[in-house]
């Protein structure tokens, strides 16, 4: 728990002194580059969901049994299941389980910790890219809009699946209510095309990219890619 938060603070403030690059060589091409980079975020939060969504989970593990558990998930049968049937995958699978998981019950990613949501993006991903940006700007000067760019794209490559996550939940912190007020971020509406049909708008930050993963998603169905055999794990 300590060591989550160390980790989260040590992220945030190396996007502030990322940002610091931005303040020191401000001009008008930052805003295009950052909304750029918000733009990336959100193609990435599509191409990964829509890969995720689609990937068949490992056969053989009985993840089904989980997946189509009748009961409640809060009694002590299901948690031992969960956790004999988790332990016989690794935890890119348990990721892949996750994402066909949220269709039958969406809401339960908008109860998940924050930490769940983003850890391993900021772990794998975020959080190395930003301390490499931080070196690239301590021994080059990086031009400000560069850096605007790349803030904008690890933020929201960063808060991808928490911003998925603001999607299922009633009440959020005020600034993702400002930034769907700014239309930065989707709405809740928006995102529900996606959850219709599991065929399209698979993007959750502002959804921008969406009409091109669209196209992109027909044209692999249309070669035989993404089938539903995917989208719920076999035995
Ligand atoms: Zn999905
Ligand atoms: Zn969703």
């Amino acid at each position: 728990m300590l060591k989550q938060r160390i980790i989260l603070a040590i992220f945030l403030a190396s996007l502030a002194a990322n940002a610091v690059g931005v303040l020191a060589d401000p001009g008008w091409l930052c805003l295009p580059a950052a909304l750029l980079g918000w733009y990336v975020a959100d193609l990435m939060s599509g191409l990964v969901h829509m890969y995720m969504d689609y990937r068949p989970c490992p056969p053989g593990k009985q993840l089904n049994d989980m997946f189509f558990y009748a009961g409640s998930r809060e009694s002590a049968e299901y948690l031992a299941l969960a956790r004999d049937r988790l332990a016989r995958i690794n935890a890119f699978e348990r990721l892949v389980y996750d994402f066909k998981n949220h269709h039958p019950r969406p809401d339960a990613l908008g109860r998940r910790s924050l930490w769940r949501l983003i850890g391993s993006t900021v772990i794998v991903a975020t959080l190395p890219l930003s301390l490499l940006l931080l070196a690239a700007q301590l021994v080059w000067s990086v031009p400000g809009w560069v850096v605007a760019g790349v803030l904008a794209l690890l933020t929201g490559g960063a808060f991808a699946q928490f911003f998925h996550g603001s999607l299922h939940r009633a009440h959020n912190p005020w600034i993702v209510e400002m930034l769907r007020g700014a239309r930065l971020l989707m709405t809740p509406a928006a995102h529900q095309l996606h959850h219709d049909t599991l065929q399209r708008d698979f993007a959750t930050n502002c959804g921008w990219s969406n009409p091109l993963i669209n196209r992109l998603f027909a044209a692999l169905r249309a070669r035989g890619y993404l089938g539903d055999a995917g989208l719920e794990p076999s035995s």
